[in-house]
């Protein structure tokens, strides 16, 4: 859709109960969003999709659930406790705070990013192109600082700092540290990838615009442990895998890009990092990180656990620690990018409005939307078929409103059918079935609902 504004998606969101405002009745907590009863159903389908996409489907893959809260060794091994910060900027004049490299990327929409960037070279870019404060306009700002992003909470009934502890910054890491675990236990032969899907939280200096960034969100992360060698051609193979599987949730090819990060902006681990971008109505952001992470992970971790963590090949018996290819990203991001991309306000030929999501069928909240045509003849039929449905798919029930309505209705939560119960049910059995992409009407008999909804909703 032409001109979608944020503000649109966000009032969308939580007029039809994707997202609300986070402790909405206490005023709310700045940028803290609660997902609603449609937002948790696309949410669940989105994270069953990948899971079918990258666990079940793929013969190398496992899944994995760890812990949240970690041993904070963990956390010093990764790196996280020691560098895993943003660069911090104050504007001198209104006092307002930035991610300074974010304030280059938003300068040039997106066109130059600072990742990896020093802190002289951000200020010097700051400097030279008169970037000024988004709020006053004024060029005189702070120098940077680091500002570390995990958020640490404490164990234990002692309030001492040995009980420190950090909520997990991304769920990475517990994958790492089961590496062996998953490798005798399943018997696992490299390549073999974990992925988990799971809540991470960052302390982000500004979070915003809705779901895109907020402090707590959820990760999909995969971990692919490969021999050193292969690792280059399995990034290549992630990245066509992670863009396809963007195409088949219905993303629009001029809606993504993919952005290969530099020499001089890749972390210093990584041998190839690329971001798959979605174009946001703000402008284009990262969707998806996919790295090819060598063996910095497991190296780290076998420093600081003096565990060992090499693989011995049971055929060549040469012992490695693998290179890790990582393609990262974040469940609510993707909601968003879903959204954007399927909300339209269309004009129909009788010049009436229509808002619909056209989201993909595996994807939307409700499969199907059970209409009696008349409330006091037709609901005891309508009821059973609720019944009968929501065995099999996420179904809904309307019986308030004229059917137009109704139909409306369903079709702006991207419902992709609707059934309705009138006489001819009652009579010979049959249903009618409203298409919500076409508008089309098809005359269905009730014992082959299940099934004629079932092939066309399969992802
Ligand atoms: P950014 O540069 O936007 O801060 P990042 O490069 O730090 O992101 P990663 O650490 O690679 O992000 O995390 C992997 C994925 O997790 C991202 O591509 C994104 O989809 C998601 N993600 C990261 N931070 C957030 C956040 N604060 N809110 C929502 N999703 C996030």
């Amino acid at each position: 859709m032409e001109n979608l504004t944020m503000d649109k998606i966000v009032n969308y969101a939580k007029n039809y109960g994707f997202v609300f405002q986070g402790s909405d009745i206490y005023g709310g907590l700045a940028n803290s969003w609660d997902y609603g009863p449609l937002g948790t159903l696309l949410k669940e389908n989105i994270r069953n999709a990948w899971k079918k996409r990258f666990v079940e489907e793929n013969r190398y893959n496992y899944g994995l659930d760890s812990a949240i809260i970690m041993n904070p060794n963990v956390w010093v091994a990764s790196g996280h406790v020691a560098s895993f910060a943003d660069p911090l900027i104050d504007c001198l004049k209104c006092k307002s705070r930035y991610r300074a490299d974010k304030l280059i990327e938003d300068f040039t929409n997106g066109e130059i990013t600072a990742d990896g960037w020093s802190n002289e070279e951000i200020e010097k870019y700051i400097k030279d192109n008169h970037l000024t404060c988004p709020t006053c306009k004024s060029s005189e700002f702070t120098p940077i600082r680091k500002f570390n992003l995990l958020f640490e909470t404490k164990i234990g009934v002692v309030d001492d700092s040995k009980n420190i502890v950090y909520l997990r910054g991304e769920t990475a890491q517990g994958i790492f540290v089961n590496f062996k675990n998953i490798e005798r236990a399943m018997r696992a032969k490299i390549p073999f990838g974990v992925c988990q899907t799971g809540k991470a939280f960052r302390n982000e200096i500004t979070p915003g615009n809705f779901i895109f960034r907020t402090r707590e969100f959820e990760q999909m992360e995969m971990e692919f442990f490969c021999k050193p060698g292969t690792d280059l051609e399995w990034f290549k193979y992630w990245k066509d895998y992670c863009v396809n599987f963007l195409h088949d949730l219905g993303l629009d090819d001029d809606k993504l890009r993919m952005r290969d990060h530099a020499k001089e902006e890749l972390a210093f681990y990584s041998k190839a990092t690329t971001d798959i971008e979605f174009l946001f109505p703000m402008g284009w952001g990262e969707l998806w990180g996919i790295a090819d992470r060598t063996d910095y992970d497991l190296g780290v971790h076998e420093k600081h656990s003096g565990q060992d963590l090499k693989y011995l090949d049971p055929d060549t018996h040469e012992k490695y620690l693998p290179y890790v290819i990582e393609p990262s990203v974040g469940i609510d991001r993707l909601l968003l990018a879903i959204l954007c991309n399927s909300y339209s306000n269309e004009i129909l030929e009788d010049n009436t409005e229509r808002e619909v999501l056209r989201i993909k069928y595996a994807l939307a909240p409700y499969k199907v939307n059970i209409l009696p045509l008349i409330k006091k003849n037709h609901s005891e039929k309508a009821e059973e078929l609720f019944t009968l449905l929501s065995k099999h798919f996420s179904t809904s029930y309307d019986e308030s409103g004229s059917i137009g309505k109704r139909y409306r209705r369903a079709d702006a939560i991207g419902t992709p059918f609707c059934v309705t119960i009138d006489d001819e049910t009652m009579n010979n059995g049959t249903v009618t079935v409203r298409n919500r992409d076409t508008m089309a009407q098809d005359v269905v008999k009730i014992e082959d609902l299940v099934n004629y909804i079932n092939d066309k909703i399969q992802f």
